[in-house]
């Protein structure tokens, strides 16, 4: 049964519209430090010596303490409070939709403000609670260039690249509403120490390519990143990519996360079909990239993500094609039992298929997960995401449960 909560009531929800960006105030989030001195300076708020010292200050509000407002930055003096509020803004995005599944997977649908001429924009993101972790998938653009014929986002064109504040204010929000900054008010706003948070991995894996917005991606990254602020580990961030081979050695030198790879086929005529960009950058181009990629080693293998295609890419013979293909490689491989959507041509692998295929790659020294499907009835799985004007029609959502509950989506 699809379970969809709506968790705010209409006072919450306007409380939280109340909040949301004003498009014509830039925002603060998303700058570098540099940045974000250059345009106090430039704003004339702050005068140059000052510079560095508030922007640290800010900083710290942020993404230590992630306060939304500032007007709960109590150090800093009410004329400068009011100075910045003028100009700027640090506010969330609209959320526009908050859903909970019966395993505790949240889906928040969240609106940003048009940028330029351009209109609102929707996009999803995830958040997965696992016992001891929880990781929030994050979309990094509005729709996807690539079709990848699986793929539910695939079917949606490239809207929009989101901005690094739009990446970053999906951490940033789904953290607030999780009440992940417990430090928030506390006189020294420590830092949540990384054991006890809600939000302690992240992954983007949701909406779009990463890689076809590096340099947002990049900036964001870094910023969720940096050890005086949101403090992510980068052991505890994974880009995904479809295999944009150019940018893959550049991720690795110049944003430095673990990196995972959509696989999905062991030969270029099958994954030409699966994922199109392999026309452009065929499997070898693409593994001896991931041979390439700065760091490798045990304890920093690569994901290769492999959906699980029932007749299409799940025999005894594809496996042993893995294992030969991935020889040498620190790996691990992630099995995705295929999550179904209505018009999709494909069926999920039964059990027990993936379970030999994952016997055997294990058998092969690999560690070889199978993913729990998780927030199914939210449709918050992989490949699921779409944005508010492609959302599913009622008809579809019934026909969708009807799948899920003949089986085929395992
Ligand atoms: N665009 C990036 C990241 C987002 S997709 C990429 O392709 O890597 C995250 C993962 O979900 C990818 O491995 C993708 O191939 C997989 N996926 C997409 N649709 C799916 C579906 N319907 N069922 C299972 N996995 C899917
Ligand atoms: Fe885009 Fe990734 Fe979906 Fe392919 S799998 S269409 S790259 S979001």
């Amino acid at each position: 049964m699809i379970l969809s909560l709506d968790l705010h009531s209409a006072a919450d929800r306007s409380a939280l519209a109340k909040r949301a960006a004003t498009p014509e105030k830039p925002s603060l989030i998303g700058l570098s430090r540099v940045e974000l001195a250059e345009t106090l300076v430039a704003a004339g708020i702050v005068p140059e010596r000052q510079a560095r010292m508030r922007a640290q200050q800010l900083w710290h509000w942020l993404y230590v303490r992630g306060v939304p407002a500032f007007s709960e930055m109590f150090n800093i003096s009410k004329e400068l409070r009011s100075a910045l509020e003028e100009r700027f803004s640090i506010s969330r995005p609209e959320i526009v939709e908050e859903q909970v599944s019966s395993d505790g997977t949240r889906k928040w649908l969240f609106r940003f403000p048009p940028r330029g001429a351009g209109r609102p924009v929707e996009i999803e993101t995830v958040y997965i609670p696992e016992e001891g972790r929880g990781t929030l998938c994050i979309s990094s653009q509005v729709g996807c260039t690539l079709t990848c014929s699986f793929c539910h986002t695939g079917t949606q064109k490239l809207v929009r690249n989101l901005t690094a504040e739009e990446i970053l204010a999906q951490l940033l929000a789904a953290r607030d509403r999780l009440g992940d900054f417990p430090d928030r008010d506390t006189p020294d706003g420590a830092i949540v120490p990384a054991e006890g948070r809600k939000v302690s991995n992240i992954v983007m894996m949701g909406m779009g390519e990463p890689l076809y917005n590096f340099e947002n991606v990049k900036k964001a990254l870094l910023i969720a990143s940096d050890g005086d602020g949101l403090s992510l580990s980068k052991r505890r961030i994974t880009l995904s990519t479809s295999g944009v081979v150019p940018e893959i050695l550049r991720a690795g030198e110049e944003i430095g996360v673990m990196l995972a790879i959509s696989l999905h086929a062991t030969n270029d005529d099958l994954r030409d079909l699966l994922v199109p960009i392999n026309r452009k950058y065929p499997l070898k181009e693409l593994i001896a990239a991931c041979r390439a990629y700065p760091g490798l080693s045990n304890a920093r293998r690569i994901t290769f993500e492999y959906v699980m295609l029932k007749d299409v890419n799940d025999s005894f013979a594809d496996a042993k094609a893995l294992v030969r293909l991935l020889r040498g490689i620190p790996a691990k491989i992630n099995l995705i039992p295929f999550n179904p959507w209505p018009g999709s041509n494909y069926q999920c692998s039964d059990w027990e298929t993936i379970e030999r295929f994952a016997d055997f790659i294990n058998g092969a020294g690999y560690a070889s997960p199978i993913r729990t499907p998780r927030g199914r009835d939210i449709l918050a799985a992989c490949g699921q995401l779409k944005s508010e004007s492609e959302r599913m029609k009622k008809t579809d959502r019934l026909a969708l449960e009807a799948m899920m509950i003949a089986g085929h989506g395992a």
